[in-house]
């Protein structure tokens, strides 16, 4: 009998395939191999034993032959299992799970020596603060020019002005060995909210087995700080640790912060960084040199040889879901990873979601909880604004009051910022002369306003036109007018009160890159701007040390929608982008308009009872077996072609099985219906908590007609957006 294995290949395809191993070849699950597919050569991973197939062997006379194994670290046990878990679970075909597992091309080709840095034989002793940055990191060590530029905190035309000058010399780098995170180079020195936290993710750690913790901390309290003690245990024991954030914006900022506390970068993991970059990442999370990663969701994937803990960082955040693709919720699948692992997972948030609280009250998580703010920082008084009682003038989104104290906290020479979630300069614009609106051509969505660009654009497929001087419709000439406030507009007024302050927007669509962001981030930090406005870009994370107001444009703006979690959504938002303000030394206060004061998201912000809000929210799920307390999933069909997809998804819901213990509702226009010209019909299964909802949706679907054509069916498993 010739020796056969099972490959798995990073295609949308649920089975492995069988191949011959050639004599002299080893190869053990794992390994990387190259095979033949069709008329084509694929990168695939050896499994255990072959999956998704009929069962029935294959006669190995008509089997291909694997060419060859890769010299690069195996894939883990562990994440060949988290494959298959995520797979399941996803519904999603096992070899889309690879795809993710192995999104790192470079990672498999041979390494070509690279050139690096090093400090040349003459150091001046006066040089530029900048480059005296560089000349203090450099050290003995060569470095890649990017890396020596990040670790130093300057631009990378400071690494290269200092080569030209012939201050650093260029050096073969012989080793990719990454250096090693010290977890005794900056102890600090904890209070002792923080100390017994601390010593509880040690114990955790220490314990190599699978436990989740809810580190459920006020904003500014030392979470961070906190969590970086569980990376510490993991280091001193040799093992790996795996930070995630939500959104990469908030990377770099990490990434300095690890540095201060470990003396070494990490390896910052994300959609971003080059495809060099990502092989070596790869390689080395494999060979286990990598010890430490910072990274979005997509960093679970990763093969880590010996993951000691995983740390999910702002919990709560829509962005851990991916929509798209492999739809998944990225901290739900980090507390799976870390139960295969064996290891401990972190949950950190001051707004965890009701999910995590409801398990951490009924002691599934251990629950940690830091209620102060570190070194005697106060949290920030919050007010609402009765946009009723206190509208701002005509044509104008600041209400007098919050102007007022804007105005009080420029002359004391400290910052405000002002908080709307919405880019662009304004949502609708319409003809005053016909009342013509402009909609997106594809999708069921106005067209937003971004005057800074001079452009119309939709928000949901990209679309994108100049704003024309002529209305389309009745061809009048200038009479468009711009409804509601976006960020922009925001910023016109602002510039228009406080014509000697110096302003700055943060909005995803104004920073092109996370260079930028990094540059405008400390100005902000350093004081060089007085007032920013921003969108929910500005909520996460950052410490601002001179920030002392926050003002809400349009505290309402995420109630709108029907979505289950919309208070909680709002909520957290609101709390986030009010706990920036006061971090430091500086009393901090918020300010929220509202058309609602009386909504218990409001009056949850403004007594500060978030406890309370919580266990109402979660009361209000339990009532209507929501998540936790129930499951949902959502298929969601969609066409070209409208009636093919309302016809699919009416027989779909006439067709499925009867149960005592779920219902299926729908199917349902969707609230944006089209999107990129497809016309969408959701259906929502609402099951008991019990219910394999899984296994229910592939006995439904299997007897049916698969959708063939521009026909399309999506899964969603624990939908998080209900548009
Ligand atoms: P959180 O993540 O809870 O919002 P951070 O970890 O960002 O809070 O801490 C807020 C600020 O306080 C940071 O600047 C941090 O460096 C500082 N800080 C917190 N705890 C300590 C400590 N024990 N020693 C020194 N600085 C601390
Ligand atoms: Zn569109």
């Amino acid at each position: 009998m010739p020796t056969t294995s099972s490959v798995l290949l990073p295609l949308a395809i649920d089975m492995s395939y069988d191949y011959l191993v050639p004599d002299g070849l080893q190869v053990a699950p794992g390994d990387i191999v190259r095979v033949p597919l069709g008329s084509k050569e694929r990168l695939g991973v050896v499994l255990d034993q072959a999956v998704g197939g009929s069962g029935k062997p294959v006669d190995p006379s008509r089997l291909k032959t694997i060419i060859d194994r890769l010299d690069v670290p195996p894939m883990p046990q562990v994440s060949r299992q988290f494959i298959d878990w995520v797979a399941q679970y996803t519904m999603a075909p096992r070899g889309m799970v690879l795809r993710s597992a192995m999104s790192a091309k470079a990672a498999f080709t041979p390494v070509k020596p690279k050139m690096g840095v090093r400090l040349g034989p003459q150091i001046p002793n006066k040089v530029t603060p900048a480059r005296q940055k560089v000349l203090q990191v450099a050290g003995d060590r060569v470095w890649s020019k990017g890396e020596l530029a990040q670790a130093a905190d300057v631009s990378a035309a400071i690494v290269n002005g200092l080569m030209k000058s012939g201050i650093l010399v260029a050096e073969l780098m012989t080793s990719e060995t990454a250096l090693l995170p010290d977890p005794d180079f900056a102890v600090p020195t904890l209070n002792d909210q923080q100390a017994s936290a601390a010593a509880s993710l040690h114990e955790a750690v220490a314990a190599h087995k699978f436990e989740a913790l809810l580190l459920d901390g006020v904003t500014g309290a030392g979470k961070t700080e906190v969590a970086f003690e569980a990376i510490a245990q993991a280091l001193r024991e040799g093992r790996q640790s795996l930070f995630m954030l939500p959104e990469i914006a908030l990377t770099n900022q990490f990434l300095k912060r690890f540095h201060e506390r470990f003396g070494v970068q990490p390896a910052g993991w994300h959609s971003q960084i080059s495809p060099v970059q990502r092989g070596r990442i790869w390689r080395g999370v494999a060979s286990g040199e990598i010890r430490a990663v910072i990274g979005a969701r997509s960093s679970l994937f990763l093969p880590f040889k010996d993951l000691g803990v995983i740390i999910v960082d702002e919990e709560h955040e829509p962005a851990y879901k991916q929509e798209s693709q492999l739809i998944y919720h990225g901290r739900d699948m980090a507390v799976v990873r870390a139960m295969l692992g064996k290891i401990p997972v972190v949950l950190s948030s001051a707004t965890p979601s009701i999910e995590s609280h409801v398990n951490a009250v009924n002691g599934r998580y251990r629950h940690l909880k830091l209620t102060q703010r570190y070194a005697g920082a106060k949290l920030p008084d919050i007010v609402s604004i009765d946009l009723r009682a206190d509208p701002p003038e005509r044509g104008k989104w600041i209400s007098p009051k919050l102007v007022s104290e804007m105005q009080e906290v420029f002359e004391r020479g400290q910052q405000s910022l002002l908080f709307l979630n919405r880019r662009g300069y304004a949502p609708l614009t319409l003809c005053r002369t016909c009342g013509h609106r402009f909609e997106c051509p594809d999708c069921s969505a106005w067209l937003v306003e971004h005057r800074f660009h001079n452009k119309l654009t939709c928000h949901h497929c990209g679309y994108s036109n100049p704003v024309p001087r002529i209305c389309p419709s009745c061809d009048e000439k200038d009479s468009l007018v711009a409804c509601g406030p976006g960020v922009e507009r925001v910023a016109e007024e602002v510039v228009e009160r406080f014509p000697d302050a110096r302003t700055a927007i943060l909005s995803s669509d104004l920073i092109p890159d996370i260079e930028e962001m990094r540059i405008l981030l400390d100005k902000i930090t350093n004081r060089e701007i007085d007032i920013i406005i921003g969108t929910q870009l500005v909520a996460k994370g950052h410490h601002f040390p001179g920030l002392a107001l926050v003002g809400v444009v349009d505290g309402d703006l995420g109630l709108a929608h029907g979505d289950p979690r919309a208070g909680e959504r709002t909520y957290q938002l609101l709390q986030q982008v009010t706990g920036r303000a006061g971090r430091a030394a500086i009393a901090g206060r918020g300010l929220i308009q509202t058309y609602m004061p009386e909504h218990p998201v409001m009056c949850a912000m403004v007594s500060g009872d978030r406890d309370q809000f919580l266990q109402q929210e979660g009361e209000a799920r339990e009532k209507g077996a929501l998540p936790p307390y129930g499951r949902l999933a959502a298929i969601i069909v969609s066409s070209n072609e409208t009636s093919q997809a309302a016809n699919y998804a009416r027989m779909l819901a006439g067709r499925a099985p009867r149960s005592s213990k779920l219902r299926v509702l729908g199917p349902a226009e969707a609230p944006i219906f089209m999107i990129r010209g497809r016309a969408r019909f959701r259906l929502l299964i609402k099951a008991q908590r019990d219910v394999d909802i899984q296994a229910y949706i592939k006995q439904w679907l299997a007897p049916l007609p698969r959708p063939k054509g521009s026909l399309k069916l999506v899964i969603d498993i624990d939908p998080h957006s209900f548009m």
